[in-house]
């Protein structure tokens, strides 16, 4: 029994409380369901659960009280009909993929999208007979070029990684369905907290909860959320069989991340500004991508659909490779890591690193530089990670 009702509460009690079913313990917090499986009270009704003649929990792979509360709490804040938790993000990616594409369709993608789903999309999912199409992110005239009767799938990410463009969800999601396609938008750089793709016309949400929703640098996991005929049956019905599901451990600690979201995310919000307008006066910086800062190229349109600007930076320096190197090493408080929403900043090569496995031509036209440095601005006191910053830029 849930006793609460989403439609009553506003985003800061639902991230607290969305999905909580007290058992007779009448525990304050959400219970962690560590089982593997579920016992039946009789052989009766181990037939009727698995003939799904009665609802109820059978094995976690299928289902687990833990996860729901997870995917109830997500799907609440993102204002989805229904949510499933997955292993990771990629999972998840390629949950909806699976679901949606059959052999012989057609993606088209933004350009400038995490490393590893480039490489779903151009060395797994073609040996399946899917074909995807990369463009660049605000160039609304390439997606529609692109588009052929075959396409199935938008797929978008904004801001985009690590050059923080931003793409225009209603402008999307109006040309994926003149066009019979599905609209997906990787939410995981902004988090429900600062934008909801689904009012703006999205089908589908794609997360890696491993970011900001966990926050705190602890598990890998993943969610898609979207309608209940589309991701409550066809996603879910995927995922039970091909089995990338969500750990209820991992939800437990999903969830304590939830309940403290929309306070981190105003916090990495005000930290990236101030260290974004800080980076800009610096001489060794050539440039600095951030939504927040006024001569972004899409400043205007980020302010309009984003609720804040978000916690990711990226800088350019002169030297390439080595100076951005020398920079990374040079760093004493920043962790060097590929993980980004943390807790705590990370600092990021992303040409050797997370986008170090596509080509050197699809880094090329993704824009991403030897000189590129991206940095997920943490919590910990803005003067430290400048002072990290400039010791560092002093080093080059
Ligand atoms: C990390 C990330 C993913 C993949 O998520 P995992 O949890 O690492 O599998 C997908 N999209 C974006 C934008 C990411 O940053």
């Amino acid at each position: 029994m849930s006793q609460f009702d989403d439609e009553e509460y506003g985003f800061n009690t639902r991230a607290v409380r969305a999905g909580q079913v007290r058992t007779n313990e009448q525990e304050q917090s959400e219970p962690l369901f560590l089982t593997s499986s579920f016992t039946f009270e009789n052989a009766a009704q181990a037939a009727a659960r698995f003939c799904g003649d009665e609802t109820g929990n059978i094995y976690s792979r299928f289902s687990n009280p833990t996860v729901r509360t997870f995917e109830q709490r997500l799907a609440s804040l993102e204002g989805g009909d229904s949510c499933v938790a997955t292993a990771s993000g990629m999972s998840a990616i390629l949950a909806t993929c699976m679901t949606v594409l059959s052999a012989g369709d057609h993606i088209v993608s933004s350009r400038g999208i995490f490393g590893t789903t480039t490489s779903l999309f151009c060395n797994i999912l073609p040996r399946f007979g899917v074909e995807t199409s990369f463009v660049p992110l605000t160039d609304y005239q390439a997606w529609e070029q692109a588009i052929t009767p075959a396409t199935r799938m938008l797929f978008v990410e904004t801001p985009s990684n690590p050059l923080t463009e931003v793409a225009d969800i209603v402008r999307l999601a109006d040309l994926a369905h003149a066009h019979d396609c599905l609209l997906v938008v990787d939410n995981c750089f902004c988090t429900p907290a600062l934008q909801l793709p689904l009012e703006l016309g999205a089908d589908v949400i794609i997360h890696s909860a491993t970011k900001y929703l966990d926050g705190q640098g602890r598990c890998v996991g993943g969610a898609v959320i979207g309608d209940r005929r589309l991701v409550g049956e066809e996603v879910y019905g995927f995922l039970r069989t091909a089995g990338p599901t969500m750990s209820a451990f991992n939800a437990w600690v999903f969830i304590k991340g939830l309940e403290t979201l929309s306070l981190r995310m105003r916090a990495h919000c005000d930290n990236a500004m101030a260290l974004a307008d800080w980076l800009q006066t610096h001489p060794k910086v050539l440039k600095v991508n951030y939504p927040g800062l006024p001569d972004h190229p899409q400043h205007t349109l980020a302010s309009r659909q984003q609720r804040g600007f978000g916690g990711i930076v990226s800088l350019e320096v002169d030297g390439g490779r080595a100076a951005a190197w020398r920079l990374i090493d040079s760093t004493r408080l920043l962790s060097i890591t590929a993980n980004l929403g943390d807790l705590k900043s990370t600092i990021t090569h992303p040409a050797t690193t997370t986008h170090g496995r596509i080509t050197e031509e699809q880094r090329a036209l993704s824009g991403i530089t030897e000189g590129l440095i991206r940095i997920s601005v943490g919590l910990e006191d803005t003067v430290d990670v400048q002072s990290d910053l400039e010791r560092a830029l002093d080093a080059v």
